[in-house]
C-alpha cells in the first residue's frame, strides 16, 4: 500500500471497500496514461444469456470503452472464448476510439488486436518442442513396454499405456521419468487414466493479464470480472499489488456466483453496471482532461 493510508477519491466514483483498492482506483485517476482497464465478456460487459452464441456486448460498451480507450494506456478484453468470436460479439471490429484494443482469447493462449484485424497465437512453448525431441530417448532408457505411445497436442506431448499389457504398471513405471523430463523443461504432468501429459503450467487468466500488463508497462489496473475463472485475474492482481503494481477488483455481481464479489474491491450490478461505472470513470478522467 502507498504512503497515503486514505486517497481522495473523486465523490462521482463509488468508493472500493479495500485500502488496497482505493489505493488502485487512486493510482488510476492519478495516473491514466499508465493504466490498463482489463474485462472479462460474458457476464462482465456482455449479459448472459441461454444461448452463449447469442451473447453481444451490452448497448453501451462499446461507446464507453471506445471513450476510455484513448484517456489510458490500453484496454484490454481478457476471455475463455476464442479471440476472434468475443471481438465480433462484442463489436469491436472497426470500432471508432478502439483502435488499439486487445482481446486475449482462450485464456490468454490466443490474441485478437484491432489494429490489424487478426489473431495471434504465440508459438508452441520451447519446452514442449525439447520434451517431444527427448522422449523416445526417455522412454527407452526407462524400459517403456510394447503399447507404449506417444500422441502429439501441439502444444503438449501425451504418453498413453493403455495399449501395454500391463498399463497400470507402465503407467507406474514412466511417472518418474516422465515427470523428471518434464521438469527439466519447465513443463507439468497432468496425469489422466492411463495417459501421462507434458504441457506448459496452466494459461489462465492470471498469466494472459499479468503478461499483458507487464508487455505494455502499466502501472495501474482495473479487473473486471463476474465468474470463477475470473479468480486467477484477481489472484494476480493481488500479486502485483505486492510488487507496487496499484489495482481495482470490479465485481460484475449476479446472483449465481458470489465467490467473486467477497474478494472484489467494488461491486457492481452486471453489465449494466459495469458501463455504468465505466461511464462515470470516463467522465472524471475527461473532465479532468478537458
Ligand atoms: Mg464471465
Amino acid at each position: 500500500m502507498g504512503s497515503h493510508s486514505s486517497p481522495q477519491l473523486p465523490e462521482q466514483l463509488p468508493t472500493p471497500a479495500t485500502p488496497a483498492g482505493r489505493d488502485g482506483l487512486a493510482a488510476l485517476l492519478a495516473d491514466p496514461g499508465r493504466a490498463v482497464v482489463a474485462l472479462d465478456f460474458d457476464g462482465t460487459i456482455a449479459p448472459i444469456v441461454p444461448d452463449p452464441d447469442q451473447a453481444r456486448a451490452h448497448p453501451g460498451a462499446v461507446p464507453v470503452l471506445a471513450r476510455l480507450a484513448p484517456l489510458l494506456r490500453a484496454v484490454v478484453i481478457v476471455t475463455g472464448r476464442p479471440a476472434e468470436l468475443a471481438a465480433r460479439y462484442g463489436g469491436f471490429t472497426g470500432a471508432a476510439g478502439l483502435e488499439h484494443l486487445v482481446v486475449l482469447g482462450a485464456y490468454g493462449a490466443e490474441r485478437w488486436d484491432a489494429a490489424t484485424g487478426e489473431v495471434t497465437a504465440p508459438p508452441s512453448p520451447p519446452g514442449v518442442a525439447a520434451v517431444r525431441a527427448e522422449l523416445p530417448g526417455v522412454l527407452e532408457k526407462a524400459g517403456a513396454p510394447d503399447g507404449t505411445w506417444t500422441e502429439d497436442k501441439g502444444r503438449a506431448v501425451a504418453v498413453h499405456t493403455r495399449r501395454a499389457a500391463d498399463p497400470a504398471a507402465a503407467f507406474e513405471l514412466l511417472r518418474e521419468p516422465l515427470a523428471e523430463l518434464a521438469e527439466r523443461h519447465s513443463l507439468s504432468v497432468e496425469p489422466g487414466r492411463f495417459v501421462l501429459e507434458l504441457r506448459p503450467p496452466g494459461m489462465d487468466k492470471g498469466v494472459a493479464l499479468t503478461d499483458f500488463l507487464r508487455e505494455t508497462g502499466a502501472g495501474s489496473v482495473l479487473y473486471g470480472g463476474d465468474d470463477l475463472g475470473d479468480l486467477a485475474a484477481y489472484d494476480a492482481v493481488d500479486r502485483l499489488r505486492g510488487e507496487d503494481v496499484p489495482g481495482v477488483l470490479l465485481c460484475s455481481g449476479s446472483e449465481e456466483v458470489t465467490a467473486l464479489a467477497e474478494r472484489a474491491d467494488l461491486v457492481v450490478d452486471g453489465p449494466a453496471g459495469v458501463v455504468g461505472l465505466l461511464g462515470e470513470l470516463a467522465d472524471v478522467l475527461a473532465g479532468r482532461a478537458g
